[in-house]
């Protein structure tokens, strides 16, 4: 039997998230109910709740950065056993047959990947709900381990924003040495600072916001420009190797290739619209503009470990339930240090 679970939702794209009642589905043979801890805020839950993207599915319960204890286990599950610390990133099933999903590449699905929320579940019950929730049952298969010595509120944000900064750095090789850009100190950017560092690369931070000099500098970063000043773009031509792009608003794509070095990529995984690139941004410097999408499960426990071992968490401002809506319009401004996490001890109280 389905059962109800208290949670925070969007009924449409224009209302404020409030307080709401879901359907969890009853555990199948291969299922685990999580009791969910600790849910970071990515702005993907605001684009998708503001329906940003197009097809957004409503009412809508968001949250994909999700850290919780097992509680209960299905009669086949071999992976898990109640008591366990697990997390719960951006995907919940993908087909399991295609090439990715063989390699381990599930956000890569050929079918596509099944969301965390705002989704349509594979076995045709309807929409998938995130983690603004007091509990999600999910298949064992989709599910991570949290390493033991990482803080489980600063955990909570490495399920999205730590794996979708670190498996671009990895895939595109930075090693010791390198000359990283990382655009916009958001949620993402301050996760992919602390990688690139880690990593052994030389890494820039590029703002709008030239109140976060300190700020990035404490978190590491060797260098600070400020983007709102035009001339940076001229005086930092051909200077890195690689750039992370985090930003989650428009801005020109063009004038940031330009600090590319010679055969240099510059990789998107901020979602704003897309802007136009002119292929003489390209050409010049045999440069590559390219694309990365979050993490498989195999990554996603490889950084978590990573993480465990190198003493790396997310810096994160903690809130209840019900701030989601101030903490949203803060987000907006750049106005957090980096990631909110929230509380769900807030909304079982
Ligand atoms: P965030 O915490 O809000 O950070 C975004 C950063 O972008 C801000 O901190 C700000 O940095 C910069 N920014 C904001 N408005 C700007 C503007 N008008 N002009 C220039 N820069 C601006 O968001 P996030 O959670 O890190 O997510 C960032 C983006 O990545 C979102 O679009 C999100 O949907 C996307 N995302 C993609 C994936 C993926 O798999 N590819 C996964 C998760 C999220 P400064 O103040 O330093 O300029
Ligand atoms: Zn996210």
């Amino acid at each position: 039997m389905s059962f109800p679970t208290r949670a925070y939702a969007a009924q449409s794209s224009t209302s404020p998230l409030a307080q709401w009642e879901l359907d969890r589905r009853a555990l199948n043979a291969d299922d685990v109910l999580i009791d969910i801890l600790f849910c970071g805020v990515c702005h993907s839950d605001l684009h998708q709740a503001r329906d940003e993207w197009g097809g957004s599915i409503f009412p809508m319960v968001p949250g994909h950065e999700i850290v919780g204890k097992v509680i209960s286990v299905g009669s086949e599950v071999s992976k898990w056993k109640v008591g366990d610390t697990v997390g719960v990133g951006v995907f919940v099933d993908s087909c399991r047959t295609c090439p990715q999903c063989l390699a381990g590449e599930e956000q890569y699905c050929d079918a596509g990947m099944t969301g965390t929320y705002n989704s349509p579940a594979r076995d045709g019950s309807g929409p998938t709900y995130g983690g603004y929730s007091t509990q999600i049952v999910i298949q064992q298969d989709y599910i991570v381990s949290i390493p033991e010595g990482l803080p489980l509120d600063a955990a909570a944000p490495l399920l999205c924003a730590g794996i979708t900064t670190y498996s671009p750095l990895r895939y595109f090789g930075v090693k010791p040495g390198d000359s990283v850009a990382v655009v916009g100190l958001g949620g993402l950017g301050h996760m992919g600072v602390k990688f690139a560092k880690a990593f052994g690369a030389h890494v820039t931070v590029l703002s709008h916001s030239p109140s976060k000099r300190e700020a990035a500098m404490a978190l590491g970063a060797d260098d600070f420009l400020a983007t709102g000043d035009e001339a940076v773009f001229a005086e930092n031509r051909k200077k890195f190797d690689l750039i992370l792009d985090t930003v989650s608003a428009d801005h020109d794509l063009n004038s940031y290739l330009g600090l590319l070095k010679l055969n240099g990529t510059m990789v998107l995984v901020g979602l704003p619209n897309p802007s136009p690139v002119s292929a003489f941004s390209l050409i010049g410097g045999r440069r590559s503009l390219a694309g990365s999408m979050i993490g498989g499960i195999r990554e996603t426990q490889e950084m978590l470990n990573f993480c465990a071992e190198k003493g790396i968490a997310s810096d994160i401002e903690v809130i209840s339930m019900d701030y989601i809506n101030t903490a949203y319009e803060r987000m907006l401004k750049s106005d957090i240090r980096y990631r909110f996490v929230i509380d769900l001890a807030s909304l079982k109280a």
